[in-house]
């Protein structure tokens, strides 16, 4: 029978003899063969050292090393003789199961009477069901945010602001009951002093030290370990430590993936910190495009995306004693490919250990996946959590969670707030809107310190959350999903959760991608909750009805594998050697549509071949850490002689939005430089290359940042990541070479990135078709339309045409969209017919960010078989 992904290539028309050569070896043969291998020499090695050591006194290192090497021999030896079913299925013993709070459970209990009343049938008037409920809740056991015995704030607070949101206080998460009133003293006080004995204190005084001694013997049992545990109770901080310090650092390093780069950073500062050793030293982070790591470094903290092109130049992970997948529940596209790997080369690595370690309860299903993996299970320290619902929904969600934070800033006792939202921009605008409304108050109300917190931000202010509140201030930290598990923040006491965060979701049938606001699950929703009780009890606000959490919310986030665009995937396991993409074995296996769409672009970048091999064009690809559109461009700079602006262009796109700033004060002189770099209507990413160019023609000077309303810090990465992508030019051959007075050849090399043209005319136009264009000398309008429009096409997934009213209509699934008011495009009379863009954002509208005109005559030249067609 045929696979799916034989058939895709079968309907390219392949012949009988090509779909031999897909059944290629599996990688579990291959990874046999390496542990062969494997083994082979590690007895060359035993039997050399042997003869070499004979009669030689030998160092107690040496001699722990050799014997190191022989318990290896010895364990993949056993392995290999022993029967599966040997090395078996256990259990952790009971007493690792110590009981966990179902969270989830007790608060069905405090709503039972509105469930039971409710029914599940859901045909009654969903309106009416919610009032009656409401009205139950308020009847029975409420108390009114911001009512009578708070009456004196309450006035005071009228006075201060006219809106205010009612909420209604539904249930009470409970705690742990865990009466600790040391900890939070202790914790209180060396708030105060960072030395380091105080940091030595306090790593006592977490949940997780008192399993200490039982977790480094379950390490010891066991090959591979599930490790659940609230957030906050030290599990990525502790972990890694507590593991160093029993030696496992001896061997190789300890490796600890996180989702989020801000995360990843801000841990290893902090482990830094306890252990007393400097950053980048002994404890490192590695995160795309930055490496903070030396020869020393024995702890490393790293995005889960890089550990995955670790295994590029490593396959078998030789460097690493211990892994620690951790945000295992997060389940990203980086850390689910992950999980497929390290469960293999565990397998022929009986030496490494493997953690897997997650914030929620539901472990079981990593436990299965991980041959029965023992679970070892961390005692929440948490207090109850009062849950209060809106009244009604809220439109805008934005200002109800500043109005909500500024209500409870002038009615609630002293504790800091944590808001979440869901982007950068978001949060930049919160940040302004608060400030605007506290300036002016003076002493009215007391101090509010606005901490925002996003990936972005830079390092040197990712650090002010951490910071201790002074006495009579708030803090009100404004974060983005990275505050849900990854970060720990103390002293949070209200958590304000508007249901929302920012989700990658992507349409197989379409092969669109978008980054979407979406609403959270339940988990989450639970989760963001425990946030405000970690250190005392806590209050939720939520921005979003009782009703909307009940019928609204889905129970758990699908994994980010299930909602995403695969080209990367498909690339780097391709070029990892594992070509049975179908059979790889997923935890949750995405849509068999989505690999094969992957497929199918990458076959139309020519980045694989008819027969599914990664190309040369495709090996180059994957050498960059990037979105394989951008990868192609650069590559595709090759043929156009223009590969150090692409770098550059590159280097800018990856840098996000943050580039330009407009302060409020002086918005028209900021929009008069910027348009400066737009003259010419030269398009987006040209734009982005002079302000570059121009940045470096002054010496990559800080005073030119400021007199153009560029960001330097923006300014100071985007060279980072040029000199790193350069560096790469280098590796995959490509010349450095610059046409800088050709901004055509730039162009075309931009819109090479999404297309691969040669079969292009032939498969999907018609020879009469053909004919036409070749008589107007260039791509009529509506061949192009047809090529767009092509659903077997991904030729140009980010492609957009004109439409009325200076709308255009994306090609690939019918969608409205704009330029984004920051395009030097958008006040081009007349506007471009067709466009490329670098991606889609959602804010008040669907707006296209970073574009540039496609002009039709391009493809004439990017098409080479069309042109061979016309001589
Ligand atoms: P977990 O991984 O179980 O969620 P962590 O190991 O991240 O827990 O955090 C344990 C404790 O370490 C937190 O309660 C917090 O007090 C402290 N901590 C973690 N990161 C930082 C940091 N960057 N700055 C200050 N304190 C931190
Ligand atoms: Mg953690």
């Amino acid at each position: 029978s045929l696979t799916a992904e034989e058939a895709i290539w079968r309907s390219n028309a392949l012949e009988k003899d090509d779909l031999e050569a897909l059944r290629k070896v599996s990688r579990q043969e291959y990874l046999k063969k390496r542990e062969a291998k494997k083994l082979e020499e590690l007895r060359d090695e035993i039997e050399d050292e042997q003869y070499l050591f004979e009669g030689v006194e030998l160092t107690e290192a040496e001699r722990r090393k050799l014997r190191y090497k022989k318990e290896i021999y010895e364990l993949l030896t056993k392995r290999r003789t022993a029967d599966a079913s040997e090395i078996g299925e256990y259990r952790m013993p009971d007493a690792y199961d110590v009981e966990g709070v179902n969270q989830e459970k007790r608060f069905a209990v405090a709503l039972q009477p509105y469930r039971d009343g409710g029914g599940s049938g859901g045909k009654m008037n969903p309106f009416a069901e919610q009032d009656a409920w409401e009205e139950h809740q308020i009847g029975k056991a409420t108390v009114k945010f911001g009512s009578k015995d708070q009456k004196q704030s309450a006035d005071n607070y009228e006075f201060v602001f006219e809106d205010q949101i009612d909420f209604i206080k539904a249930s009470v998460m409970e705690g742990d009951k865990i009466e600790d009133e040391m900890l939070t003293e202790s914790l209180e006080e060396s708030k105060a002093n960072f030395t380091l004995e105080k940091l030595k204190e306090e790593r006592k005084t977490l949940p997780i030290y008192p399993y200490r001694d039982e977790l480094l013997k379950a390490v010891r049992d066991h090959q591979v370990l599930i490790i659940v545990g609230e957030t906050g109770s030290g599990k990525t901080t502790q972990i890694p430590q507590y593991l160093h310090e029993d030696g496992y650092t001896k061997v190789g390093k300890i490796g600890c993936t996180q989702p989020r780069r801000v995360a990843a950073m801000s841990v290893a500062a902090r482990v830094s910190q306890e252990m007393g050793v400097k950053l980048g030293h002994e404890v490192g982070y590695s995160i795309r495009f930055e490496d903070c790591t030396s020869y020393k470094t024995v702890l490393k903290y790293m995005t889960d995306g890089m550990l995955l092109r670790e295994f590029l130049g490593e396959p078998d992970l030789a460097g690493y004693s211990v892994i620690m997948v951790d945000e295992a529940h997060e389940r990203t596209l980086s850390t689910d490919i992950l999980f497929g790997l390290v469960k293999d080369v565990a397998r022929f690595r009986p030496d490494l250990k493997l953690l897997i370690s997650s914030a929620t309860l539901d472990a079981e299903k990593f436990s299965d996946y991980f041959d029965s993996a023992p679970i070892f299970k961390i005692p929440g320290r948490r207090y109850p959590v009062e849950i209060h619902y809106t009244k009604a929904p809220e439109a805008d969600y934005l200002d109800a969670a500043i109005v909500t934070a500024l209500q409870i800033h002038v009615t609630q006792p002293p504790g800091d707030i944590l808001v979440f939202l869901t982007g950068e921009e978001e949060i930049e605008t919160a940040e302004e809107i608060l400030k605007h409304r506290t300036r002016g108050l003076g002493t009215k109300i007391a101090e509010l310190m606005i901490c925002p917190i996003y990936a972005n931000l830079p390092t040197d202010m990712q650090a002010k959350i951490f910071e201790p509140t002074p006495e009579g201030a708030r803090k009100v930290v404004l974060a983005t999903n990275i505050a849900e598990t990854s970060l720990t923040i103390d002293g949070i006491k209200y958590v304000i959760d508007p249901g929302f965060c920012k989700m990658k979701s992507y349409n197989p049938h379409t092969g669109m991608e978008s980054l979407l606001v979406t609403p959270i699950s339940k988990a989450s929703a639970n989760q963001r909750a425990g946030r405000s009780g970690r250190t005392g009890p806590g209050k939720c606000f939520r921005l979003y009805t009782a009703y909307n959490y009940y019928h609204d919310l889905e129970d758990n986030t699908v994994p980010e594998i299930q909602r995403t665009n695969l080209v990367n995937v498909v690339l780097t396991l391709k070029s990892l050697g594992i070509h049975d993409l179908l059979n790889f074995d997923f935890m949750d296996p995405p849509p068999s549509e989505a690999l094969l769409k992957a497929l199918e672009l990458l076959y139309a970048l020519g980045a694989l071949n008819k027969l599914g091999e990664l190309t040369k064009v495709g090996r180059r690809m994957a050498e960059f850490p990037l979105d394989p559109m951008l990868s192609k461009m650069i590559v595709a700079s090759d043929k156009y002689k223009c590969s150090e602006e692409i770098i550059t262009i590159a280097a800018m796109l990856s840098i996000g939005n943050s580039i330009f700033y407009r302060p409020k004060d002086k918005q028209v002189h900021a929009d008069t430089a910027r348009m400066r770099f737009h003259e010419g209507n030269v398009g987006d990413h040209i734009a982005l290359l002079k302000v570059y160019n121009d940045w470096k023609a002054c010496d990559y000077g800080t005073m030119w940042c400021y007199e153009n309303y560029v960001q330097v810090r923006s300014m100071r990465r985007a060279r980072d990541i040029r000199d790193q992508l350069e560096g790469l030019l280098e590796r995959v051959e490509i010349e450095p070479t610059s046409s800088l007075n050709d901004l055509e050849a730039i162009k075309k090399a931009i819109t090479a990135g999404s297309l691969r043209m040669p079969s292009f005319c032939s498969l999907f136009l018609s020879f009469d078709e053909l004919k036409d264009a070749t008589s107007v000398n260039c791509l009529p309008d509506y061949l192009l339309t047809f090529a767009f429009a092509t659903p077997a096409s991904g030729f140009f997934p980010h492609s957009a045409r004109l439409q009325k009213n200076a709308s255009y209509g994306t090609v690939k699934h019918p969608q409205t969209v704009y330029l984004h008011p920051s395009s030097g495009l958008a006040q081009v009379e007349p506007l471009p017919r067709w466009v490329i863009y670098h991606e889609l954002v959602l804010t008040t509208k669907e707006y296209m960010r970073q574009v540039t005109e496609l002009k039709s005559e391009w493809l004439v030249e990017i098409a080479p078989h069309y042109y061979e067609l016309k001589a």
